[in-house]
């Protein structure tokens, strides 16, 4: 994919990068390497110091980035400045806590003394989505840089700018030259860079084709990876839930970054008794919901990011539909329905649900990565949590109900990385986060978060 900024609204191409030369990755990866004998014996307060001062740029200039982001990949300005005031958030979480969650832990064992500390690993890499293009990247920096290690990011192709820029804050916020770089590199070079013995660990967030060739270039030169790859999130809704909160959470759930975000829900689950009143009630919300240019503060929804996330979810929905599947609304780009607006010069595909969903049609086992809800109904709690956990993937689920003993089934049986009960599913940097089965491994975020790459290192001494 070539590097370069494409505005997803107007199909224009904007700027285009020249990726690295070999000689230019080389000069970087010696300059992480050399930055790190002297980075990682920096103090906690320093580090904390210079993160603080990246959360204040991040907040001073949050208009300015969050305009990047929304030209970049098309999410509606309202959300990209929320997501750069949650990166200041996560840089002042780790800058208050790391030392805490780091300092040396005593145990008691047949030595005089024995206890647990934890030091870096030296350069991780980190490879990138587009979908949240700082909030993913501040979360990994943020943990790695106050844990003593140094950062190289890959980030995707259609985000170059934001890539950028990040790189550009974390260096005016006082971090040393080569604590954290860019790398305007394509995908193709990952695997190179991973056998590279100066890159000692590396974290991936995407598509799983994209997790497993970096797992199996990491397993092939024995490196740590933290995977955070696709979701199909349950949202299961019983006879005693709240309807009115859920439908409203429902529309938020799935409509979060115009539907492309892997924790967003998408399969809502309804018991039978209530399946009606909720399909009523998300239909109507539905239709209020205002497509358009996302620089506009009315925008609902802006345009998916990029040619190819639109042709894939209009190949699964079609697949769903010509398997007999029912379109509440919705269904088709506005490209093929309405061929003379201007929504179909950019990667617009409108607000929809698809109900009678067939077994064996792609919404029991594929992502769909938009604005589609994918409704299913069911008996009882059996079958929801059933139904929930046929899915391939294991990374969020949410459910709702008011009966205690439907509660601790769910938050015990669903298999997920996160239950949330009577809420959406969100991150929070209190709280760990990362999926199981084909969601990916390890976790990002709270204390699990900065142990995924650090030597936990037993000491014990007579
Ligand atoms: P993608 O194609 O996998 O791209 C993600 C990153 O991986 C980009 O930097 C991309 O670079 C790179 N990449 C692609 N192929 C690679 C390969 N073979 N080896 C190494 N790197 C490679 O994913 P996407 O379509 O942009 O993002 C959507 C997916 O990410 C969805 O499945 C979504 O659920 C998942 N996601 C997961 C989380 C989570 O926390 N679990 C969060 C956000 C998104 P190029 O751009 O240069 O191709």
């Amino acid at each position: 994919m070539a590097i370069a900024t494409l505005n997803p609204a107007t199909g224009e191409v904007l700027k285009t990068f020249t990726p690295l030369s070999d000689a230019e990755l080389e000069a970087k990866l010696t300059a992480a390497a050399t930055t790190f004998e002297t980075y990682r014996h920096t103090s906690f307060e320093q580090r904390a110091t210079w993160l603080r001062a990246a959360a204040a740029i991040l907040e001073r200039d949050r208009e300015a980035y969050g305009q990047l982001i929304t030209l970049e990949m098309g999410k509606p300005l309202k959300a990209a400045i929320a997501e750069v005031e949650k990166c200041a958030l996560v840089c002042r979480f780790y800058a208050d806590e790391a030392a805490r969650m780091l300092a040396d832990v005593p145990i008691a064992t047949d030595a005089s003394q024995s206890f647990v500390c934890y030091q870096p690993l030296g350069v991780i890499l980190a490879v990138m989505p587009w979908n949240f293009p700082f909030w993913q990247v501040f979360r990994f920096a943020a943990p790695a840089l106050m844990a003593g290690n140094v950062g190289l990011l890959k980030h995707a192709s259609n985000v170059p700018q934001c890539a950028l820029a990040i790189a550009d804050i974390l260096a005016a916020a006082g971090f040393p030259a080569g604590a954290f770089q860019t790398l305007l590199i394509g995908a193709d070079r990952v695997a190179p860079l991973i056998a590279d013995e100066r890159i000692k660990a590396a974290t991936l967030t995407g598509s799983e084709p994209a997790g497993a060739s970096l797992a199996q270039a990491a397993g092939k030169n024995l490196k740590k990876t933290v995977l955070e790859l696709g979701g199909s999130d349950p949202f299961i809704v019983m006879p005693s839930a709240d309807l009115e909160t859920a439908v409203a959470t429902a529309v938020t759930a799935r409509m979060i970054n115009t539907g492309q975000s892997c924790i967003a829900a998408k399969r809502f689950i309804v018991a039978e008794a209530i399946a009606d009143e909720f399909e009523q009630k998300l239909l109507a919300k539905y239709q209020t919901l205002k497509v358009g240019d996302p620089m506009l503060p009315e925008t609902d929804l802006g345009p998916l990011a990029t040619a190819t996330i639109l042709a894939d979810l209009d190949r699964l929905v079609k697949a769903c539909l010509q398997q007999g599947a029912t379109a509440l609304c919705g269904g088709q780009p506005y490209a093929q329905t309405h061929p003379d607006s201007p929504l179909a010069k950019g990667y617009f595909y409108p607000p929809t649900i698809l109900t009678n969903l067939p077994v064996g049609c792609p919404a029991y086992d594929e992502e769909f990565f938009g604005p589609v809800a994918l409704l299913f109904r069911v008996p009882d709690l059996d079958s929801a949590i059933g139904l929930a956990n046929c899915s391939p993937y294991g990374l969020g689920a949410s459910a709702w109900t008011q009966v205690p003993s439907e509660v601790e089934r769910c938050l015990r049986e669903l298999e997920a990385g996160s239950v949330f009960i009577n809420g959406m599913v969100k991150s929070d940097p209190r709280l760990p986060f990362g999926g199981i089965k084909r969601s990916g491994y390890g976790r990002e975020l709270s204390r699990e978060g900065i142990l995924e790459f650090v030597n936990i290192k037993t000491v014990w001494i007579r």
